[in-house]
């Protein structure tokens, strides 16, 4: 990648240089991020696997969205509900009867579409995007997974996997306000798989059949959603800039009429610019009373909250919701990160690289330690600073090939901080910190390299 760059003129280095999906897929298999799944069987579309620096980067990202949304929020709690749910959930949910996508084939190509993704003239002239061909009507398909609880399969034990996490989270809101003693308004966070049949899935791991979700629901009294609502949307924006995202990369996009969900009475998602264009990335919905209505209804339960500061009035919540994808997430992050950039001028391929500028409590690896040489002692000490940099950070360790190699490998793996061993380390127990956006290098004792290290994180600004 980098040598290819390298091979362009000084005038395209820009092009050269832009963030492809190409890129940024092969990277991420390179330097094990995502492999495709099952990919020594032709690969399964839909589905893809975090290989070791992907889950770390994943995990890093659902814990910076718990710790904001509750950690930071002393009114809202955390929940894991299972994925299989009573399928009389998705009857009262909607989905059963509304959760479907247009789809359209063309009867020459063969190829299938999301009729709403067609261009309006093309579609009405039932003309096929990619080959010109005749295209079928539009028929309604449901994205919900099917499947089987039980020995018999008669269709009696029809179970779905859930194409969202939130109705977990309405089905145990009385739980959890008798349980913690919730009072309105208040949230419940919760981060777990989804499952959509989707009639098209490309773009890498951007729309995927499984996939993770981190949502968030607010209860708060009728009257109350709006203010809540904008609130909310506060917050989510503010989210990204913590995260570290170039903030020009994002816009809001509000749902129009005919966009609206069927349980929406407002909706704006967040839009990230990814390289094949602007697309969402979250979000931020007021559901109304529509779910727990529906599920009071569907239950016969009674979900109405009793409000003790306030004679004990009964209403039905209404809910606004903060729904991102984690796994949407984890893509925005990768292709925001990168950059390939000349750092030499020597006319060869040492001069680029490419780098991976993660928020450093992102970082897969947050310290490498390198030492110089693996003779002589060097090796030795490095691990034993390795081993002593373990207790607080995530670690890797390098002897093999030249410092400047081990430099850019870090460099491509994100890693923020390198420690290089080198002779005088053993003299006065002092190692080298090489950053990784300014490149710069400062010599720490090595006692002090915790406390240097997490200042550094704490301090970071995006470059
Ligand atoms: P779209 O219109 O793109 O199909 P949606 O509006 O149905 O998405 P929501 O139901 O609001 O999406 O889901 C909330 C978030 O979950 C989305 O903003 C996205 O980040 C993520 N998400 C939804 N579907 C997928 C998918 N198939 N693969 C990966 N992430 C997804």
């Amino acid at each position: 990648m980098a040598q290819a760059a390298n091979s362009s003129s000084t005038s395209n280095d820009a092009d050269a240089n832009k963030v492809t999906m190409d890129k940024i897929t092969s990277l991420a298999k390179r330097r094990g991020f995502v492999f495709q799944s099952s990919e020594i069987y032709g690969g399964q579309s839909g589905a893809w696997d975090y290989g070791p620096l992907g889950i770390e980067l994943k995990n890093r990202i659902q814990r910076f969205w718990w710790k904001e949304m509750t950690q930071l929020h002393d009114n809202i709690v955390g929940l894991d509900a299972a994925i299989l749910m009573h399928p009389r959930v998705w009857e009262a949910s909607g989905h059963v009867a509304n959760f479907t996508d247009p789809l359209v084939d063309c009867k020459k190509c063969k190829q299938r579409f999301r009729a709403d993704l067609i261009d309006e003239v093309k579609l009405a002239a039932k003309q096929c995007p990619e080959c010109g061909g005749e295209l079928t009507d539009t028929r309604k398909f449901n994205l919900m997974f099917k499947t089987n609880i039980g020995p018999v399969d008669d269709g009696s034990g029809l179970i779905y996997l859930r194409p969202e996490t939130a109705q977990g989270i309405y089905v145990n809101y009385k739980n959890v306000v008798q349980s913690n003693r919730m009072k309105i308004p208040f949230g419940i966070a919760q981060v777990g798989k989804a499952f959509r049949n989707e009639i098209v899935t490309k773009n890498f791991i951007f729309r995927t059949c499984e996939f993770e979700q981190m949502e968030m629901q607010y209860f708060v009294k009728p009257g109350d959603d709006e203010a809540a609502f904008n609130y909310w949307r506060e917050q989510r924006w503010a989210y990204y800039d913590k995260l570290g995202i170039n903030m020009e990369k994002l816009r809001w996009h509000q749902h129009g009429e005919g966009e609206l969900a069927h349980y929406a009475k407002d909706a704006y998602d967040i839009e990230y610019e990814f390289p094949m264009g602007w697309k969402e990335l979250e979000g931020v919905h007021n559901r109304t009373d529509f779910d727990l209505k529906r599920h009071q209804e569907y239950s016969t339960k009674d979900l109405q909250y009793i409000d003790q500061e306030n004679n004990n009035d009964r209403y039905v919540p209404y809910i606004v919701e903060t729904s991102a994808g984690l796994t949407r997430q984890m893509l925005m992050v990768l292709c925001d990160a990168y950059a390939e950039e000349k750092v030499a001028d020597k006319g060869n391929d040492d001069d680029w690289r490419t780098v991976l500028r993660f928020h450093p409590e992102l970082a897969p690896i947050t310290v490498a330690v390198l030492p110089l040489m693996k003779k002589d002692g060097l090796a030795e000490l490095a691990r034993e600073v390795r081993q002593q940099l373990a207790a607080d950070f995530a670690t890797d360790y390098d002897q093999a090939g030249a410092i400047g190699r081990r430099y850019r490998r870090q460099d491509e793996a994100g890693t923020p901080f390198c420690v290089t061993i080198d002779y005088d380390s053993k003299e006065d127990q002092t190692v080298t910190v090489r950053e990784r956006d300014s490149m710069e290098q400062s010599r720490v004792a090595i006692k002090d390299l915790e406390t240097w290290i997490r200042q550094k994180i704490k301090a970071y600004k995006r470059p």
